[in-house]
């Protein structure tokens, strides 16, 4: 069946069981594509591979651009929501967050001392857990030992993830005070008893106020992150969500699909006994909810962002620059990733660096001097041309064969069959109409779009043996 191509929402008013039965029939697991190859891949030794990754990241022509993007990963949380696919602890006590964050500078130094001091730092990014639940004297002396290390571009990105349930405004205006300029609030939700059934309290200011009170001190590219998918969660209840987001206003929004991944995150087992909406009912919402900010004057960024016109993400996507990593859609300020903490990956240009997950093995492998990188991954070129497509699929929703894979050295043969074998992959999907090719350019239709993990998998040579319902990855729709 040809689906309607012009708008999914029409297709699915006009044919609902024909098109939903399409979708479904497509639907299975896929990586989320934040890297490639995917982390599962990084099991390469980094005694190898890490000093070379680093000083190539170091190298004057780089070309992901040599600025520094540090990211400091907080692992704690005071309890775990339900739905949760991070690393993080729960409930440590104060002395172990305290050693824990002074590990963390110990761990800046052991860096830089092998980065380039001429580099310049444009975004330094606080993620987690919860990096709002620390006291704010680590992340003011972390970011203090970063400025007297190295020159801070002077519209540098310094950024937090924030839950705001713990966050009235004297906490902000010390986020503020510190030099934090951007953030991002886990709304999640609004409704009391989905927040319930997942074990998060709501937000102590309404969303509205809390983003008024952000803009008002200063904080810019405001995001508030969503998840469709979870319990009691039904398309009224998330209109009113949506709604209510809506009328807060924020610069950005995040509308994360929930990713179910109980084999990796056991407590996520607890949410299988509760009513949740099926994929058929979570897909009609996400195209609701696309609808609703757009019609707002959002512009849908990617899969599952969204971002006022004049935002730098949506500026971003507008002029080709929109680029994903481990923390979703990001502008190219980013440059080249070194992240610290335990769990934490760096994301270099030629390759990945994962850090130690366990936080004790973390530690002591810090404190013994060394950089605690536990695998990692150094790309080939035809790594680097693949992740070309597939980023150009995810950020633009289209991507031209032909320019991408003549931009590097690649041996003509294995360029011919990974043409041949992508585009044999993405075959049915251009049957169907999710997905167009002309020319090698390829396009996701708006009928595909939430398809957009499965039809980049197609470009994806590593996943050719991954069954569509493998366990591995989380499902798409
Ligand atoms: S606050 Fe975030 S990191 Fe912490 S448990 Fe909840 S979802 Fe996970």
């Amino acid at each position: 069946m040809q689906v309607e191509k012009s708008s999914l929402k029409a297709a699915l008013e006009t044919y609902p069981e024909e098109a939903l039965r399409l979708l479904m029939r497509y639907d299975g697991a896929a990586p989320r594509y934040t890297s490639y190859p995917p982390a599962n891949f990084f099991n390469q030794d980094p005694v190898l591979i890490a000093d070379p990754l680093i000083r190539s990241s170091n190298r004057k022509d780089v070309p992901g651009g040599r600025d520094i993007s540090l990211y400091f990963h907080v692992p704690f949380c005071p309890r775990r929501c339900l739905f949760c696919g991070c690393h993080t602890e729960i409930d440590r006590p104060g002395d172990f967050i305290k050693a824990y964050m002074a590990t963390l500078s110990r761990e800046f130094s052991l860096l830089a001392e092998k980065l380039d001091r001429s580099r310049p730092v444009s975004q330094i990014h606080f993620g987690g857990g919860t990096p709002n639940a620390v006291p704010s004297s680590h992340l003011r002396d972390l970011i203090a030992q970063v400025r007297a290390t190295f020159a801070v571009r002077a519209d540098a990105e310094i950024a937090l993830e924030c839950d705001p349930s713990l966050i009235l405004r004297p906490q902000l205006e010390t986020l503020r005070s510190i030099g934090f300029n951007r953030i991002s609030f886990g709304i999640q939700d609004v409704n009391p008893a989905v927040l319930e059934a997942v074990n998060r309290r709501a937000s102590k200011l309404p969303p509205r106020e809390l983003v008024a009170t952000a803009r008002e001190l200063g904080f810019t590219g405001i995001n508030l992150d969503l998840i469709c998918g979870l319990p009691f969660q039904t398309a009224e209840s998330f209109r009113a969500t949506v709604a209510e987001i809506i009328e807060a206003g924020p610069d950005r929004v995040s509308l994360f699909p929930y990713a179910h991944v109980p084999w990796i995150k056991s407590h996520q087992t607890a949410l299988e006994s509760l009513p949740s909406p099926g994929p058929g009912d979570r897909v009609r919402m996400c195209l609701e909810a696309r609808e609703a900010f757009t019609a707002a004057g959002y512009e849908a960024v990617g899969m599952d962002h969204y971002a006022r016109p004049t935002d730098e993400l949506a500026i971003a996507k507008r002029d080709g620059t929109l680029r994903r990593n481990f923390q979703g859609y990001v502008t190219s300020r980013a440059g080249q990733v070194h992240a610290l903490g335990a769990s934490a990956i760096s994301q270099l240009q030629e390759g990945y660096l994962q850090n130690e997950k366990n936080l004790e093995t973390y530690q002591v492998r810090v404190r013994a001097g060394e950089l605690p990188f536990s695998g990692g991954y150094r790309m080939h070129p035809e790594d680097l041309a693949a992740r070309d497509v597939i980023n150009a699929l995810l950020c633009q929703g289209r991507a031209d064969l032909r320019a991408l894979l003549s931009e590097r050295d690649l041996n003509p043969d294995w360029v011919e069959s990974y043409r041949f074998e992508s585009l044999e992959r993405l075959a049915p999907y251009l049957a169907d109409g999710l997905a167009e090719e002309k020319d090698g350019l390829v396009t996701v239709t708006p009928a595909g779009f939430p398809l957009s993990r499965r039809i980049a998998a197609a470009f994806d040579p590593r996943q050719t043996n991954v069954p569509a319902e493998g366990a591995r990855y989380s499902r798409t729709l």
